[in-house]
């Protein structure tokens, strides 16, 4: 264990000295910049360092972090891709796992942070590896029209999976990550590099960068050079609010009443514990249920928990917390969908908003 992390650690210094191009202009009027790249400008957030991460892994080593079992009864569906084929006109969104999932709305195919590897890692021989299979596989994916990335962490902006897309979809990513898609060979034309609250459309669909309140590193030295963020994916009917992997913070309140009501908000559950370590940049159940309620929206999509092992809860915990947690806050059980991995739900309701702004 100690051997694989120091390889680990060898591999991400080696990765860092590799990755030292410049970082993108900074412009000091805004808060969330920064000389060397960005920061959360919300009053209370506390930064975590790598001495942070460090004293939790010694925690985790020294067996003062919970016990989790080894292995999870999860069930997944191996859904075969055909049903994604056939309704192109309501919103269907399939989730994939972890902060994957297929979002079909208004007539388009989107991507939403995907990753079909089998570890999310900068190796493909060690780091956090999935424990249950992605389903649609790639190849039986509809075409895909865009692909949004919320930042550049491995679980959420992986390199073989955006080669195996290629220059099929048109990419949205934030200030600083189109550098990793262009080395990727990715085209200039088929990225889209949005700050907080800048917007592009895209054959009839709005994508808004929103802000989240998270960092980003792909090795020891780039750390919260590229920005990260969320995106609200607005059609002509339908409405989807994407949280990318956030800490509780006070805009969400925002982005509902700027873009809201959403038809699903898609939130993230999982990978809380600690919390002393994880709060600023990770929400727990409690907080995602409040963030709920601050966008407005029909729906509460549950991501990033079940797929890969990245924190100190069981992975199969999130959801029975949820339930828990929105109990509390008043929030309607039919209003949380808690899917399998592979599982394809069409959302057949009206529309959450009547008109266009
Ligand atoms: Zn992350």
């Amino acid at each position: 264990m100690v051997a694989v992390m120091s390889i680990w650690l060898i591999t991400l210094v080696l990765a860092a000295s590799l990755t030292s191009s410049p970082a993108v202009e900074p412009q000091q009027e805004k808060a969330h910049h920064t000389r060397e790249g960005f920061r959360n400008p919300w009053p209370g957030f506390q930064r975590h360092g790598f001495l942070d991460f460090l004293k939790w892994q010694w925690q985790r080593l020294r067996g003062r972090s919970p016990q989790k079992p080894k292995t999870y009864d999860m069930k997944w569906v191996e859904n075969d891709g055909r049903a994604l084929k056939g309704h192109r006109q309501s919103l269907v969104i399939t989730w994939v796992g972890h902060a994957t999932a297929v979002v079909q709305i208004d007539g388009h195919t989107i991507l939403t942070d995907p990753i079909w590897s089998e570890r999310c890692s900068p190796v493909s021989w060690a780091g956090p590896k999935r424990y249950v299979p992605p389903f649609p596989r790639l190849e039986d994916l509809p075409p895909i029209d865009a692909v949004v990335i919320s930042h550049n962490h491995y679980d959420h902006l992986d390199r073989d999976t955006i080669r195996k897309l290629g220059n099929g979809p048109i990419y949205f990513v934030a200030l600083g990550v189109k550098r990793w898609l262009r080395r990727w060979g990715i085209r200039e034309e088929n990225i889209v590099e949005l700050d907080w609250w800048q917007r592009h459309e895209l054959n009839g669909l709005t994508f808004v960068c929103v802000p989240s309140q998270h960092f980003s590193g792909r090795s020891l030295n780039d750390t919260n050079r590229d920005l990260w963020c969320g995106w609200a994916i607005l059609g002509p009917t339908r409405r989807v609010y994407f949280a990318g992997d956030t800490g509780y913070f006070p805009e969400f309140v925002e982005i509902g009443r700027r873009f809201g009501p959403f038809d699903v908000a898609l939130l993230p559950i999982g990978a809380y514990l600690p919390r002393w370590f994880m709060r600023p940049v990770h929400m727990n159940t409690a907080e995602a249920a409040q963030a709920f309620l601050d966008v407005g929206a029909r729906y509460f999509l549950a991501i990033h928990w079940g797929t890969f092992d990245l924190a100190d809860e069981p992975l199969d915990a999130p959801p029975r917390a949820l339930m828990r947690a929105a109990d509390s806050l008043g929030i309607e059980r039919e209003q949380l969908v808690v899917m399998m991995h592979g599982e394809t739900r069409v959302f057949s309701e009206k529309p959450a908003r009547a008109k266009e702004d």
